[in-house]
C-alpha cells in the first residue's frame, strides 16, 4: 500500500471544521489588527534561508529539504516565513510610499523541516505568522503579542504563558556571545554533545538547550539581560511597561534565545503550561529582527513577527476540550427513488443550491429506508422525495424534519422560487401570528 512521506499527515474531512475554526478565528482577530494576507511561493533559492536564518542554526544545518531542480538550480522548500517574505518585500519595493507604512502582513501556510517526527513536531506543519515591518516603536512589538494573545483567548484556549527576553543590538549580542564562549570553554567537556559542537558557532543555543546536562551548567552563565546598551534598555522597559498597561502578564526569561540569526532585542515565546502537547510545548515564537531586509539588500527597515504552529495550536484545543463550533447540517436533501426521478432530482437540488441553499441528494438510489437514514445523518432540515409518481403529478413530497409536518410543493413552484418556499415551511412564525391574531 502506498503511505503519505513520514513526518507528514492527512487533514481529513472530519477533522477540517477544527481547522476552520482556527483559520476563520485567526482572520477575524488579523483583521481586527488591519493585517492583510501574503502568499509566497512554497521553494525559494537555498541562499535565501543561509543568509537570513543562519548557517549554524539547526533549521539550515539539519532540517532542509532542499534539492536541484531541472535546470540546476539549488531550492529548498520554505522551512519558515520571515525569509520570503523579507525577500518579497524587498522584491517588489513594498518600502515604497504607495503601501501602507509600516507594512503589515500576515501568512497561514505549510512550513517543511525534516526533523524527528513526533507529536506536535511534522516534516510538513503549518504555521500563522504575522510581519510589521518599518517600524521601531515598541509598541509594534506589545501589538504582535497582544494579537497571538488575543488570538489563543478568541479560541478559548487557556493554560499559556508568555516569556520575554531582549538579544539587544547585533554588537551587544556579539559581546554576549563571546562572554558565553569563554564560560563554557573551560566546562566544555561537561556539555552534551551537541552543544559542544556549537560552542564555537552558536554558543547561544546551549542556553536553551533541554539536555540536563546543559541545563545545569546554563544556569550560572552570563546573562544577555547584563550586557544590553541603553537604547536596547529603554525599548526593552518600555515592552514591559506596555505590557502592564494591557494586563498582559509575561516573565522575563533570560534564557529564551531563540533559534535563529536574525533576532534582536525583543524577542518572545508562548508556552503551554499544563502538559497538553508534551515536549513540545512552545506553540508561538517571534521577535525583532531590524537588521534582515537591509542584511538582505534592501533599504535599513526594522521589523518584527511571530510564527505559531498550528498543529499544536489543534492539538491544545483538542487537549484543553475547547468546544468547538461543527459545520452545520443540510437545508435540503433529495431523496431520488427510481430511474424516472434522476432528472427532476438534478433540476430541483441544483435549483435549491442556486437560491443559496445547502443541498445534497441520493446519487445511488438506494432504498426508501436508506435514504431517511443518510437524510439524518446529514441532519438536513427539508427531506424532499421524488419518486415516479411525484414525476407524473408535477408536485413533489416535502417534509420538515423538526416538526414532522408533510407538505405537497408543485415542481414548477420550487423552480420559480425555491427559497420563498422553503421559507413558507422553515420560519417561525408563531410569534408573528400571535401577536396580530394570524392577520399577517
Ligand atoms: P522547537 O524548539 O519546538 O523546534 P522552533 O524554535 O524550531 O521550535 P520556530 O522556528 O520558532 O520553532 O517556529 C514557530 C512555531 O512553529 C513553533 O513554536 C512551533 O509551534 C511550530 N513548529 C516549529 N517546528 C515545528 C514542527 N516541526 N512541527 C510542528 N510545529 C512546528
Ligand atoms: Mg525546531
Amino acid at each position: 500500500m502506498l503511505k503519505k512521506p513520514k513526518g507528514t499527515e492527512d487533514i481529513l474531512p472530519v477533522n477540517i471544521d477544527k481547522w476552520h475554526y482556527v483559520e476563520d478565528t485567526a482572520r477575524a482577530v488579523l483583521d481586527s489588527y488591519n493585517f492583510k494576507e501574503i502568499r509566497t511561493p512554497l521553494f525559494e533559492s537555498i541562499d535565501l534561508f543561509k543568509r537570513s536564518v543562519g548557517n549554524t542554526t539547526d533549521i539550515v544545518s539539519k532540517e532542509m529539504y532542499d534539492f536541484m531542480d531541472k535546470g540546476d538550480r539549488h531550492l529548498a522548500l520554505r522551512p519558515e516565513g520571515t525569509a520570503p517574505i523579507v525577500r518579497a518585500y524587498i522584491e517588489h519595493k513594498l518600502h515604497g510610499p504607495e503601501h501602507p507604512q509600516p507594512l503589515k502582513v500576515y501568512y497561514m501556510e505549510p512550513m517543511f523541516r525534516y526533523e524527528r517526527p513526533q507529536a506536535g513536531r511534522q516534516r510538513q506543519f503549518h504555521q500563522l505568522g504575522i510581519e510589521v515591518f518599518g517600524s521601531t516603536n515598541p509598541s509594534t512589538d506589545v501589538e504582535g503579542i497582544a494579537l497571538a494573545m488575543d488570538l489563543f483567548d478568541e479560541l478559548g484556549l487557556s493554560n499559556l504563558s508568555l516569556h520575554i527576553n531582549s538579544l539587544g543590538k547585533p554588537d551587544e549580542r556579539e559581546n554576549y556571545r563571546n562572554a558565553l564562549i569563554e564560560y563554557f570553554t573551560p566546562l566544555k567537556d561537561q556539555l552534551s554533545e551537541d552543544s559542544q559542537r556549537r560552542l564555537e558557532d552558536n554558543p547561544m543555543r546551549i542556553i536553551d538547550s533541554k539536555d540536563k546536562r546543559d541545563k545545569a551548567l546554563a544556569e550560572s552563565a552570563p546573562v544577555i539581560l547584563d550586557f544590553l546598551g541603553e537604547e536596547s534598555q529603554k525599548h526593552f522597559d518600555e515592552v514591559q511597561a506596555f505590557l502592564k498597561a494591557l494586563n498582559i502578564p509575561f516573565t522575563v526569561t533570560p534564557t529564551i534565545v531563540r533559534g535563529l540569526d536574525y533576532y534582536q532585542d525583543t524577542i518572545f515565546e508562548i508556552l503551554a503550561t499544563d502538559d497538553s502537547i508534551g515536549a513540545q510545548s512552545t506553540v508561538c515564537g517571534g521577535g525583532r529582527y531590524d537588521g534582515l531586509v537591509e542584511q538582505l539588500g534592501g533599504p535599513k527597515t526594522p521589523g518584527f513577527g511571530f510564527g505559531i504552529g498550528l498543529e499544536r495550536l489543534i492539538l491544545l484545543l483538542e487537549n484543553q476540550e475547547v468546544d468547538m463550533p461543527e459545520s452545520e447540517g443540510l437545508d435540503v436533501f433529495v431523496m431520488s427513488l427510481g430511474e424516472e426521478a434522476n432528472m427532476m432530482t438534478l433540476q430541483v437540488v441544483q435549483a435549491a443550491r442556486k437560491d443559496g441553499l445547502v443541498a445534497d441528494r441520493d446519487y445511488l438510489n438506494r432504498s426508501m429506508k436508506s435514504q431517511f437514514k443518510t437524510a439524518d445523518k446529514l441532519n438536513a432540515t427539508l427531506v424532499i422525495t421524488i419518486g415516479e409518481q411525484e414525476v407524473q403529478t408535477g408536485k413533489v413530497q416535502v417534509k420538515h424534519q423538526g416538526t414532522g409536518k408533510q407538505t405537497e410543493i408543485a415542481f414548477d413552484d420550487l423552480m420559480a422560487d425555491f427559497m420563498g418556499e422553503y421559507r413558507k415551511l422553515t420560519v417561525d412564525t408563531s410569534a408573528i401570528d400571535k401577536y396580530f391574531g394570524g392577520k399577517y
